[in-house]
């Protein structure tokens, strides 16, 4: 949690240039609507005398935390969620266009297909889901954010050109991710086209046709005059059922964000994958740092729906902002609660931005310099003897350059603590350390507060540094 100076000021019954004169004492510079972190609210508190309690702040924002496991016997078989992969023009696109066409109008007469991120078919009265996002960007953005949503790759190889750098590419993410693949042969209606190479080349990736004794379906198809597609659809479901996909109808709905965007009509609007449970009309959702209720509800072929079970994708509107690709999802009950816990991962995610782009670091400092944003450097030292803390504390004070000013906000004997980097964090400073080093915990406020810690054995080294840094001429290699 955050307050500003005058926040802060308000409920201690102060005014806020008496917190100001504070916080200058400890050495930090402030205004009134500087925000504070906990341990400088701590600090200013105890200055006052004021014992501080916290107000129970949602600190579990993680949905873990809040999705109940299922009971095996609710749990039902559910469609496959299938993403297409391949080297550019190698035919995804027509391929994503003729499975859909050869099966949406045939069973659902009169439905205009909407382009949604994801459509659903209907084989042998089983469904499939298809993101509708061909490459593997959208799949290696999803899992980098650590959404897993494919069940099933369809790495796609033009017959007439065979394996190609992106052919790898997307056939090491998929194995990475540990998802199934099914070689689709395309083009196989070119004179030129020659499956046996592609199957050869494949090889050398481990994926080993079952004819050659390997365990990989090989499918030959022409995307363009709708061959083999039937066949590719017989062999996805195939493969589903040996992986035996399930999920509990009666759960939750929890799922993945697959696009999202501002419209101007309907506000935000965003493609849900849902992955576990039912979603409907009214449901209470957090979506990634953003929260509502399900105002609409529209499938693939743009008709409004009322509920989606698992592994449909729809379109939703009804969220207070546009949440991102890949984000997940998650339905409460209770409308206060999921508004509790929207605000709380929005606030994260407000400070996490927030921290990313003010924290210095002394590789940015003369940009900022440069840009007047940066007046003054708040430098905390950390020595090994007191004589060398008053030492470097000095020196550094007498550097000159112009327009910049070094502000030594503290200097102290022994090792780098935590403390010392939540004074860095809390006052946008660097810790330097001479003949000392920053202990565990230390170590990891400083990853995670993004605070730069500089180390050093001579003094005119540090200052060198410093100096450097302060004229634009960092060594990138510090
Ligand atoms: P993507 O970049 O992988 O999405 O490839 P596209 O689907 O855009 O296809 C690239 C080109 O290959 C287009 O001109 C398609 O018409 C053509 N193409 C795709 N599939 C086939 C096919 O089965 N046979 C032939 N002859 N051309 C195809």
């Amino acid at each position: 949690s955050t307050l500003t100076v005058s926040e802060l000021a308000s409920k201690l019954h102060k005014d806020a240039s008496e917190i100001i004169k504070h916080l200058l004492f400890l050495g930090v510079m402030a205004t009134k609507n500087q925000d504070l972190d906990d341990d400088a609210i701590e600090l200013i508190c105890s200055e006052f005398n004021v014992e501080v309690e916290k107000e129970i702040i949602l600190e579990d924002t993680d949905f873990d935390k809040y999705v109940q496991e299922d009971d095996e016997k609710d749990l039902i078989e559910r469609p496959a969620i299938v993403t297409i992969m391949g080297h550019v023009d190698h035919g995804k696109t027509t391929l994503l266009d003729a499975i859909r066409e050869s099966k949406v109008t045939a069973g659902e007469a009169g439905g205009i297909t909407q382009h949604i991120g994801a459509y659903q078919i209907k084989v042998d009265n089983k469904k499939i889901t298809f993101l509708d996002t061909p490459g593997h960007e959208a799949f290696t953005s999803m899992r980098s954010r650590g959404a897993q949503v494919t069940d099933i790759a369809i790495l796609v190889v033009a017959a007439d050109d065979g394996v190609m750098p992106q052919t790898v590419e997307a056939l090491n993410h998929a194995k990475a991710a540990e998802v199934p693949i099914i070689v689709a042969v395309n083009k196989m209606d070119k004179e030129t086209a020659n499956p046996d190479r592609v199957m050869q080349e494949l090889t050398e990736y481990e994926l080993i046709p079952e004819d050659w004794g390997g365990e990989t379906i090989f499918v030959n198809l022409s995307a363009l005059q709708h061959e083999g597609i039937d066949d590719l659809l017989e062999m996805i479901l195939l493969v589903a059922e040996v992986e035996e996909l399930k999920a509990n109808p009666k759960a939750s709905a929890f799922g993945t964000v697959i696009e999202a965007e501002l419209d101007r009509g309907k506000g935000s609007v965003a493609t849900l994958l849902v992955q576990n449970g039912t979603l409907q009309v009214g449901d209470a959702i957090v979506v990634g740092s953003t929260y509502g209720r399900v105002r609409a509800m529209v499938n693939d072929l743009g008709r409004r729906i009322k509920s989606a079970g698992p592994s449909t994708p729809v379109e939703i509107t009804g969220l207070n902002e546009v949440p991102q690709a890949g984000d997940q999802f998650l339905v409460f009950k209770d409308e206060k609660k999921a508004r509790q816990i929207g605000e709380a991962r929005q606030q994260k995610s407000i400070q996490e931005n927030r921290s990313e782009q003010t924290k210095v670091s002394l590789d940015d400092l003369f940009e900022q310099i440069k840009q007047g944003e940066m007046k003054e450097i708040n430098i905390i030292i950390k020595a090994d003897v007191q004589g060398s803390a008053e030492a470097l504390s000095s020196s550094l004070q007498k550097i000159d350059v112009e327009g910049v000013k070094i502000n030594i906000i503290h200097a102290g004997v022994g090792a780098i603590n935590e403390s010392d980097i939540i004074l860095a964090s809390a006052s946008n400073g660097i810790v330097i350390g001479f003949n000392v080093r920053p202990d565990v915990n230390a170590k990891k406020a400083a990853e995670s507060e993004n605070v730069d810690v500089r180390l050093h054995r001579v003094i005119y080294k540090a200052i060198e540094e410093i100096e450097a840094a302060m004229k634009g001429l960092l060594d990138p290699e510090f």
